[in-house]
């Protein structure tokens, strides 16, 4: 039995489970011939049955696919209604997404296993397809199912669509000038977010956060629902992020608008932002980079000023400081913040470390370490759970007093 006689068989074997479209047809062999359309295919397959079978041709009258319910006839009515849905919606690109009613692909998926097809497409990517060609036609849009602006659902069984915004990303650094400001929104620990007493109806815990003063103007700009930071690292509350900034990328979320100028852009942002916060936006960014950015493993810089409680001279000061350069840290999770992450040991290294000078009787450090060692651990022993430390090795307690972060190495693969 050749190829050709093979799939007529089955042709005449789906003919007999009642009407089926030219669509719902061709589709149940659709990577058998390259070229055509399913409807195209469907026909001459049809056509191809009614020869070798020495019997009329009949073509398909509409109304009557037991598969699809004619949803093909269907195609401009719901490439208008997929416009509608994107036209108030800045974009570029799109996808058209169907959901399917459980009936129609039960259907098809019947047939697959009943007859055996080897290449048959399922329902729901043609009607993408073949959507989505009507709704370029009609808007001028283009179909990129990889990376599309939005995405159009298709919800045959309510007769209606749903709209989904992709985010909106762009990169560069802040700086934190002031302390006291978290990186990202807290929720009122009170309330949750949702507004009390306790937090004057704001849901917040703190009043502000780097992640809100860089929000705030993009959020009007890009006429979004929200805006989330993505850092590379955090630093703690009190601290001040200065020098090179540290890298993030702002995600907008659900934006209406997807153009603007980021030069323009970051003057109206450092503008809003006052004096705490300064951002430095570098270009478009994506969620790609938002991973690799939360993956991110470099050497930060601190500056720190200790305070030493014996009387230790300056050169001693400096004899301790240098056996720490280089060495490395075996760091149990913090006192301070071992309530909320899980309690490890971690091996940390000190790139480098020296004493800038003394300042009001506190010594003035600069600090090199790798991604995630604690800084006041370093310097406290966080009572014997971070060894070796400074106050270790002088023999008397010692803390930080006051810590900028003054260098985050960026991405290596955009140079940031
Ligand atoms: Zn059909
Ligand atoms: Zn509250």
């Amino acid at each position: 039995m050749s190829e050709d006689t093979a799939i007529l068989e089955k042709v005449h074997r789906i003919l007999e489970y009642g009407e089926i479209c030219d669509h719902c047809l061709g589709r149940l062999f659709a990577k058998s011939s390259f070229g055509l359309t399913n409807e195209e295919r469907g026909k001459a397959l049809r056509i191809a049955h009614a020869l070798a079978y020495n019997i009329p041709f009949k073509p398909y009258e509409h109304g009557n696919c037991w598969v699809c319910g004619d949803l093909f006839d269907e195609i401009p009515r719901w490439a208008e209604k997929a416009a509608v849905a994107s036209a108030g919606i800045e974009h570029e690109t799109f996808v058209i997404g169907t959901r399917v009613p459980p009936m129609m692909s039960e259907s098809e998926e019947m047939l697959w296993g009943d007859i055996g097809l080897e290449h048959p497409e399922p329902l729901k990517s043609e009607m993408n397809r073949e959507v989505g060609k009507a709704v370029s036609a009609i808007n001028g849009k283009k179909g990129d199912p990889k990376n599309p602006d939005v995405t159009i659902v298709l919800n045959i069984a309510d007769d209606c669509t749903e709209l989904q915004i992709s985010s909106l990303y762009f990169a560069g650094r802040y700086l934190k000038y002031q302390r006291g400001i978290l990186q990202t929104h807290w929720n009122c620990r009170a309330c949750g977010g949702k507004g009390c007493e306790k937090c004057n109806f704001t849901g917040k815990q703190y009043p502000t956060s780097v992640e809100e003063e860089i929000a705030k103007v993009p959020v009007e700009v890009f006429k979004a629902e929200a805006g989330v930071l993505h850092g590379a690292g955090r630093e703690d509350i009190d601290a001040r992020c200065i020098g090179t900034g540290r890298p993030f990328v702002m995600e907008m979320v659900n934006p209406r608008v997807r153009t603007a100028d980021l030069k323009e852009l970051e003057e109206s942002i450092n503008k809003s932002a006052g004096n705490a916060v300064e951002v430095r936006l570098e270009g478009w960014s994506d969620r790609k980079t938002v991973e690799m950015l939360k993956s991110h493993k470099g050497h930060k810089t601190y500056r720190i000023l200790v305070s030493v409680d014996a009387f230790i001279s300056m050169e001693n000061v400096e004899k301790a400081v240098s056996e720490l350069k280089g060495a490395w840290i075996s760091q149990r999770t913090p006192n301070r913040v071992s309530h909320r992450r899980a309690d490890l040991v971690r091996k940390r290294q000190v790139q480098d470390i020296s004493v800038l000078g003394i300042e009001n009787g506190l010594y003035r450090l600069e600090v090199v370490g790798d991604s995630g060692l604690y800084i006041k651990e370093l310097i406290s022993g966080d009572e014997g759970r971070t060894v070796p430390s400074l106050a270790e090795i002088l023999a008397s307690p010692a803390k930080v007093t006051e810590l900028d972060v003054v260098q985050v190495e960026g991405l290596s693969n955009n140079g940031a």
